[in-house]
């Protein structure tokens, strides 16, 4: 690898297809290049501390935490994630704007990003209509209901969040197009990003 950097910080809001597309990226490096892709969730690292120690059930609740609570355990996750990130491609599976009781918890503040370093961020996107009714359709977990201008507004926020991160640490930002039916597209193109 030309660059020395190794993480690709994927972003996006709830529903809009993150974990889906990440899952087919891993498998196109995999079968185009023979590489493996090391998937970094940070929710699912905030879970372990959150469940462990009885503050929540499902993943799902965390957002609705005191803000406080959440950003010590954003902290602990956020050093775990660049503990085990000592390999050679990782994604990190994440959100810059958290929507919590109190407003938008920022997903990346300097202390986490910092230790990071990601190389890139990616933005994924998709239309706010496609991302309302992928949430109602999806039964695997509790998504909260938004109307679709406040979706259009909460992915013109994270744009801004995915700019700022670039900002602090140096990273390239990478928007992708997470078109209905059309994963392998927005997968493909995340795995060209990964093979940088
Ligand atoms: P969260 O931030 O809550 O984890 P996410 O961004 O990871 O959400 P996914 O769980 O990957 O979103 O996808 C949400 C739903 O949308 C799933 O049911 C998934 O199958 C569906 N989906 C993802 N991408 C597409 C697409 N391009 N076209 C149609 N449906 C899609
Ligand atoms: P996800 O499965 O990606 O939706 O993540 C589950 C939950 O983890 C989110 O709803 C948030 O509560 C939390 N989470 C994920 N990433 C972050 C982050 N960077 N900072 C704070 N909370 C996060
Ligand atoms: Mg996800």
């Amino acid at each position: 690898m030309s660059e020395s950097r190794n993480i690709v910080i994927v972003t996006g809001i709830p529903g809009v297809g993150k974990t889906t597309v990440i899952n087919t990226a891993v498998d196109i490096v995999k079968q185009k290049h023979g590489e493996d892709v090391l998937v970094l969730n940070f929710g699912t690292e905030m879970f372990e501390v959150a469940s462990k120690t009885g503050q929540v059930k499902t993943r799902d609740e965390m957002r609705k935490m005191p803000t406080a609570l959440q950003r010590k355990n954003q902290k602990l996750a956020g050093e775990s994630i660049a503990k085990k990130a000592r390999k050679t491609r990782v994604i990190v599976d994440t959100h810059t704007l958290i929507q919590t009781n109190n407003g938008y918890l920022i997903g990346l503040p300097e202390w986490v990003i910092r230790a990071i370093q990601p190389k890139t961020v990616v933005l994924v996107e998709a239309e706010s209509d496609k991302i309302a009714s992928r949430r109602s359709s999806d039964e695997t977990r509790t998504r909260d209901a938004q109307a679709v201008s406040d979706i259009q507004i909460h992915q013109e926020m994270c744009r801004a969040a995915a700019i700022s991160v670039g900002t602090l640490t140096g990273a390239t930002v990478r928007r992708i197009m997470n078109r209905e039916g059309k994963v392998e597209e927005a997968a493909a193109e995340l795995a060209q990003t990964l093979m940088e």
